[in-house]
C-alpha cells in the first residue's frame, strides 16, 4: 500500500496515476492526517510533498521517523525545489529518496519500485530476526523483547500476566528411536498444535529453547491459566503423534507449567519466569504429560 500525503487534490491525481499498477493507493492532504493515517494503515511507501500549509513534509518525516510505530515506513519526499540543499535537507529528515515536480514518470516509477523493493527485503529481514528457523514461530530473542515489555504493560495497568514453560516430554529418547529428521518434524507439529490452542490475541507462543516452548498470556490469572494448560496439553495430545518410548503415554506429549503475578515495584520479570519454571519441574515430577499451575496439579 502506498500513500500520498499532499495538499493539493490535483497533484494527488496525477501521482496516483503514474503509480497505480503499484498497488493500492490510498491519500491524505495533510500533514497531520497523514501522520494519523501512517499510524493506521502503516503502508509500505509514502510520497510525501514537501511544500504544505500548516506542517512541511520535512516535519512530517521527521515525526514519522521519531515514532518507533511508523519509523520503518519508508518515505520519498516529493517537491518543486531541485536543488542539492533540498536534497540533503530530505535526506536528513529521514527520507529514502527524493522526486522533483513536473513529475516525470519513468522516473517516479523506477523510484517507487525501487523503494517497494527495499521494503519488501527489510520486511523479510525482520520477519527472520524474530522467527525460529525450524518451527515459523518466534524465537527465544522475540519472546525476550515482547515478555519485557507485556511486564511494563501489565506493570503499569496493575493487570494479572500469566506464562507457561512447555517441555516435550522424552524428546531426547524420541530423537534417539525415530532420528533428528523426525525429531524436527514432531518440534514443527507441537509448535504448531501449541498455536492452534491459543484463542485469545496478544497469545504469544515462541520456541525457548530445544524441546522448550513458551507462551505469554496476557490479562491472565491462575484460575484461567489453569485452563489454558489443559488446552495445550489437548492440542498435543489430540496430534496422535506416535511416541514408542514415552514411559507416560503412546503419543507425543508435554509438561507445561504456568504461572501469574500482578507485576509491581518489587517483583522481577525473572520470579515470573522462575515460577513457571518450578511449576515445569513439578509437572514433570508429578509423572509428565499434564499441566501444573503453582501448587495445583491437572491431569
Ligand atoms: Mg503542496
Amino acid at each position: 500500500m502506498i500513500l500520498i500525503i499532499d495538499d493539493n487534490p490535483k497533484s494527488i491525481k496525477a501521482l496516483s496515476l503514474i503509480i497505480r499498477d503499484f498497488g493500492q493507493v490510498i491519500f491524505a492532504t495533510s500533514g497531520q492526517s497523514g501522520i494519523a493515517m501512517t499510524m493506521k494503515t502503516k503502508p509500505d511507501l509514502i510520497l510525501l510533498d514537501v511544500e504544505m500549509p500548516g506542517m512541511n513534509g520535512y516535519e512530517v518525516c521527521r515525526q514519522l521517523k521519531a515514532d518507533a510505530a511508523t519509523r520503518n515506513c519508508s518515505v520519498i519526499i516529493v517537491t518543486s525545489h531541485s536543488s542539492v540543499d533540498h536534497e540533503v535537507a530530505a535526506l536528513e529528515a529521514g527520507a529514502a529518496d527524493f522526486i522533483t515536480k513536473p513529475l516525470n514518470a519513468p522516473l517516479v516509477r523506477a523510484r517507487v519500485k525501487t523503494q517497494l523493493l527495499v521494503k519488501k527485503q527489510a520486511d523479510e529481514l525482520h520477519r527472520q530476526v524474530e522467527q525460529d528457523g525450524l518451527t515459523g514461530i518466534y524465537n527465544r530473542r522475540y519472546f525476550d523483547q515482547q515478555y519485557a515489555q507485556e511486564w511494563r504493560r501489565h506493570q503499569r495497568q496493575r493487570s494479572p500476566l500469566g506464562l507457561a514453560l512447555i517441555d516435550v516430554d522424552f524428546f531426547k529418547a524420541y530423537n534417539d528411536h525415530y532420528g533428528h529428521q523426525q525429531g524436527d518434524e514432531c518440534l514443527r507439529q507441537v509448535a504448531k498444535g501449541l498455536h492452534s490452542a491459543l484463542r485469545r490475541p496478544g497469545e504469544t507462543v515462541a520456541r525457548y529453547g530445544g524441546e522448550e516452548f513458551a507462551v505469554i498470556l496476557p490479562y491472565t490469572e491462575l484460575g484461567e491459566a489453569q485452563k489454558i494448560g489443559l488446552w495445550l496439553c489437548e492440542s498435543i495430545r489430540d496430534l496422535q503423534l506416535p511416541h514408542a518410548q514415552s514411559e507416560v503415554a503412546a503419543h507425543v506429549s508435554i509438561s507445561v507449567g504456568l504461572a501469574s503475578c500482578v507485576p509491581d515495584g518489587r517483583s522481577l520479570p525473572t520470579s515470573l519466569l522462575s515460577d513457571a519454571d518450578d511449576a515445569l519441574y513439578k509437572a514433570k515430577a508429578n509423572g509428565r504429560n499434564r499441566a501444573v499451575v503453582s501448587d495445583r496439579v491437572i491431569d
